[in-house]
């Protein structure tokens, strides 16, 4: 069993780069180097993770464990990825293979789990007992955390309101029902919130409803000016996110949802979101129940090492 105390090797392994840190024995992260990922070829993406931690070394103990946080999805039962994006180590077993690479224990986990589990443990979902972390970024993505514990379940997708045919067809607008066709998701599924609920969704239902293309940052700065056509879209994307993530709130019992990803600094948004969900949901808090993420940035990072830390029993 590793050294619960030995500092951790932190790896975000992304579609355009590998994120280097360290978390030491006081559970602070320092963020140590960045550098683009070999995408393609799994012995040069193992060279360069190599070369990395070579470089760093002074920062680690030789029995430091690497906690991986990535976009992709782990298999649970086989430790296989799924990450297309990321051909090196797409369907490979990147724990079990990088372990034996590095001769170093490895942990993988999905980067919405860990932000979920970073948020619960030391982050705003702290002294709740069900955390759910929902993720708004480039997509839609999230993670579940119960009694300080990762809930992966059977699949690994604990936690994923983004997917599945969960989208209304209708909202309403300035009083008037409009209707929004279900759009096909890269999931393979039709109506998924990951296609009209992150930022490129959000551009994609401005272009739905008014037929012009305009960025995410566009649309939230004209929507707080405020003009018109993004007011009506920010009013659509209230409707379309806040009923899933009622739901959800629902389901899970969570009483605290961290959000992370690029949308959740629009503070405004993620505010008018709170109310929104408040207004959905079976029995809404005092408390706000739709928050800002405390790790907005590095939630990954550091909820890989905390589970890195978890797993070597402290
Ligand atoms: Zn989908």
């Amino acid at each position: 069993m590793t050294n619960p105390h030995s500092p951790v090797i932190c790896l975000d392994l992304g579609g355009s780069f590998i994120k280097l840190g360290v978390m030491s024995a006081r559970d602070a992260l320092e963020i140590l180097d960045q550098q683009p990922i070999p995408a393609d070829y799994w012995a040069a993406f193992c060279a360069r993770v190599s070369a990395m931690i070579v470089q760093h070394e002074a920062h680690f103990a030789p029995d430091s464990p690497v906690a991986i946080s990535t976009a992709g999805i782990v298999a649970p039962l086989t430790g296989e990825m799924f990450a297309s994006n990321i051909p090196a180590f797409h369907q490979r077993q990147l724990a079990k293979e990088l372990a034996a690479a590095l001769q170093r224990p490895v942990i993988v986990h999905n980067d919405a789990d860990c932000f979920a589990l970073a948020e619960a443990l030391a982050g705003t979902g702290k002294g709740h007992k069900v955390v759910l972390g929902a993720i708004l970024g480039s997509g839609v993505g999230g993670g579940l955390v119960s009694d300080g514990r990762l809930v992966i379940g059977q699949n690994g997708l604990t936690g994923e309101w983004g997917h599945g045919p969960i989208t209304l067809t209708e909202v309403e607008i300035d009083g008037s029902p409009v209707r929004i066709p279900r759009q096909a998701c890269p999931c393979g599924q039709k109506g998924c919130l990951d296609t009209l609920g992150g930022a490129r969704g959000m551009e994609n239902l401005h272009r739905v409803l008014h037929d012009e293309r305009a960025s995410s940052t566009e649309i939230i700065t004209r929507w707080q000016q405020p003009e018109p056509r993004a007011q009506q879209t920010i009013q659509a994307w209230l409707q379309l996110v806040s009923e899933p993530l009622a739901y959800s709130i629902n389901i899970t019992g969570a009483s605290l949802v961290a959000v992370g990803g690029g949308l959740a600094s629009v503070t405004p948004l993620i505010a008018a979101l709170n109310d929104a969900v408040q207004r959905c949901v079976l029995r809404s808090t005092p408390h706000a129940l739709v928050v800002p993420g405390t790790f907005a940035h590095h939630g990954g990072m550091m909820g890989a090492a905390l589970l890195a830390r978890q797993s070597a029993g402290r």
